[in-house]
């Protein structure tokens, strides 16, 4: 099925177009340079900026896939989660399109969204899908054996998301907004070793599939903080590597032992922190040493896009779910269980 996917959860104003699991098109408009000034994501710049870009952004990925409106299949667009005011304008566009051209309007979910769009790299997902999620607002292991419509959560993280952990301790660095990208560069002149940052929750008693990286993000400010005090420099590389090592450390080793706890051969890594160098080395590591198939798509698709909303919605027409009722709304903490918003039944 040809699906157009509209993407509108953070400061991304994403469409995506893909036939099946081909990838035609992927547009993508940021506002986060509109944010960095203030160092973090701000809702009403956020929801203005998307209603700009919108139906430019539409145009473009219509043309760059070659294809016209009339020729879906479907519209598919982020229902949640994600911020309210922004995700409002992506449904809102999405029903309007969809209603004009009489075409099926599909609400789904952006997490499960983050796993689905690797079968546009990898092809069909494996059922079920073992995948660690890893972004700006979440960071949870995932069992799927339908990511249309099961997925399972294992675990997840008890305070921050590894994406936020990397995005504050880049502000304590005073490295800028989005902290992910600049620290993954920053750490490629860093030793990992330099610094002994802790492992949460790796402990005998610990849960096993849970994260904590609050403790870490505390640990990393106060030794900087007392390099400070010292009147000695910072050693930045070092920090970066050091702190990241302890991320990618502790989400790899869980995730391959969730794999190997469930008999799951394969591993599927989402979430804009999924493109992060580091974690994708040490995956590719672990999972050969354990005898797992790694699937982690292009660093383009795992940071927000429509492509991913795109994907999901294909993969929801190929299964005959349910479209969305036209009142369909935004739902700012829709939870990972609900992959999409059905519609009412209406005879
Ligand atoms: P969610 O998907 O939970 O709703 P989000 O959509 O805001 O949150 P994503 O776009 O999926 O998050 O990911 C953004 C996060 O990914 C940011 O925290 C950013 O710092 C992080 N990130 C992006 N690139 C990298 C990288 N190379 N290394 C580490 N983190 C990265
Ligand atoms: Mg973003
Ligand atoms: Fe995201």
């Amino acid at each position: 099925p040809l699906v157009l996917g509209i993407e509108t959860s953070c400061d991304e104003t994403g469409v995506g177009i893909v036939r099946g699991h081909t990838l035609l098109a992927d547009a993508v408009a940021s506002s986060v340079d509109e944010h960095a000034r203030f160092g973090g994501v701000v809702p009403e710049v956020a929801s203005r900026a998307h209603l700009e870009a919108m139906v430019p952004t539409i145009q473009r990925a219509l043309k760059e896939a070659g294809v016209t409106a009339r020729d879906l299949d479907g519209i598919a667009v982020t229902a949640g989660p994600g911020l309210a005011g922004a995700l409002l304008v992506g449904v809102s566009a999405a029903k309007a399109f969809a209603y004009a051209l009489g075409k099926p309007l599909y609400g789904v979910n952006h997490l499960a969204s983050h796993i689905c769009v690797d079968q546009l790299e990898h092809g069909a997902l494996p059922e079920p899908t073992m995948a660690l999620l890893v972004s700006g607002g979440h960071s949870s292991l995932l069992l799927a054996p339908d990511i249309t419509a099961d997925v399972r959560p294992l675990g997840s993280t008890i305070d921050d998301a590894a994406g936020e952990a990397f995005d504050k301790v880049a502000r304590v660095l005073d490295l800028g907004f989005p902290g992910g990208p600049v620290i993954d560069r920053w750490a490629r002149e860093g030793d990992p070793d330099a610094i002994k940052f802790p492992r949460g929750l790796t402990g005998p008693r610990d849960p096993v599939y849970d994260f904590s990286f609050s403790g870490l993000k505390t640990a990393v400010a106060r030794w900087i903080e007392a390099r400070r005090a010292a009147g000695e420099e910072v050693p930045v590389a070092d920090v970066a590597a050091s702190f990241q090592e302890a991320v990618v450390d502790v989400l790899t080793r869980k995730a391959v032992r969730a794999c190997k706890d469930h008999g799951v051969d394969h591993l599927m890594i989402g979430g804009g922190v999924a493109a992060n160098t580091r974690l994708r080395a040490m995956a590719e590591r672990r999972c050969e040493d354990a005898g797992i198939t790694l699937r982690v798509p292009r660093p383009k698709l795992c940071t927000d896009n429509g492509a991913m909303v795109a994907a999901l919605g294909a993969e929801m027409v190929a299964r005959g779910r349910n479209a969305s009722a036209w009142d369909l709304s935004a739902d700012s903490s829709l939870p990972v269980t609900d992959p999409h918003v059905p519609g009412h039944d209406h005879a």
